[in-house]
């Protein structure tokens, strides 16, 4: 049976992974819980998780070999029912249904592990990483990210690297994602790219005034480049006061001010599951994700709209920019 994928566009996974036997150490022995596994995507209705892979400050100087070890995480997934996401035809095949296999799509956050070499760009890609967020929250060789107290006037836009590998990312067929980066860099992403980018894990500014999150201008430039915008469950991007009181319905209340004012085409889910400390009422863990059709049912949206929101979105910014 072909059905709609649903999609989850930032999950970090592969960090919580990456420091799981330390950690379980740490807690004397106790497994640390995930927010996301292949029975709770299941359970969820999730057919694809965008699993990224982030190079923690203080490892910057191996950059490339923690990167590595996150891909050779996600390789040992495969055998627990994961398919590794890499093409149109792959998205084509898991939405046939075939197996029960879950997709999972490799992105970078943040492009510590190409500072160095850019001529890592190329191995990666045929490694399987297929979306790559320019920045996180400080500033890199290619861009500045969004500190979240940063001041927008001191900042600067990409760097004459950050234009070069946004040049080969768009020849190789990367997506762009700009969650993280700073204002003037998306500006410049906006201007430089002739293919649509993704803001993977972003919420509304108007909403909840963050710098993370996206001020109505970004989401204006988002639209016109026929971009989608994955909300970020993370409560502290949600709701300004009290971020602890925070519940599935002010996921719904992003989702419906975004698509209000740029259209229900421009936007997504990006969980930002296993990164974030604390979740939102009736979101917390992956299994949850299938109670939000409901909501967005009842909030009037349509059933090819929820489709569109639920992955349809960012499905067809894949199928532009992917070989
Ligand atoms: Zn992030």
């Amino acid at each position: 049976m072909i059905r709609n994928l649903v999609i989850d566009c930032h999950a970090d996974t592969l960090l919580k992974k990456y420091f799981a036997e330390t950690i379980t150490l740490l807690l004397g022995g106790k497994k640390q819980e995930f927010h996301v596994s292949k029975d709770l995507l299941i359970q969820g209705g999730v057919d694809v998780q965008v699993f990224a892979i982030f190079v923690p400050p203080k490892l910057e100087k191996i950059g490339p070999e923690v990167t590595l070890e996150m891909i050779s995480i996600a390789k040992e997934m495969e055998q627990d029912g994961f398919t590794l996401i890499k093409s149109r035809p792959d998205l084509t095949k898991l939405e046939e249904r075939i197996n029960n296999n879950v997709g999972m799509i490799l992105s970078l956050e943040g492009t510590v592990a190409l500072e160095r070499n850019l001529r890592l760009l190329q191995t990666f890609y045929e490694l399987g990483i297929r979306i790559i967020g320019l920045s996180w929250s400080r500033k890199n060789l290619f861009c500045e990210g969004t500190g979240l107290t940063q001041n927008v006037e001191d900042s600067e836009g990409l760097s004459v690297f950050g234009r070069e590998l946004l040049e080969q990312m768009e020849s190789l067929g990367i997506v762009v994602d700009i969650s993280h980066l700073n204002q003037k860099g998306v500006a410049d992403v906006a201007k430089m790219t002739t293919k649509p980018f993704i803001a993977s894990h972003s919420n509304a500014q108007q909403i909840c005034s963050v710098n993370r999150n996206l001020t109505d201008d970004q989401l204006m430039e988002i639209a016109s480049a026929d971009s989608v915008v994955g909300i970020n469950f993370y409560p502290r991007f949600l709701i300004q006061k009290d971020p602890e009181t925070a519940t599935i319905n002010n996921v719904i209340q992003h989702i419906k001010y975004i698509s209000d004012l740029i259209g229900v085409k421009h936007v997504g889910i990006g969980s930002d599951f296993d990164g974030i400390g604390i979740t939102p009422k009736g979101l917390e863990n992956a299994s949850k994700i299938k109670n939000i059709p409901p909501l967005l049912t009842e909030e009037g949206f349509s059933k090819q709209d929820v489709a569109k929101i639920m992955g349809g979105n960012f499905r067809r910014v894949f199928d532009k920019v992917w070989k």
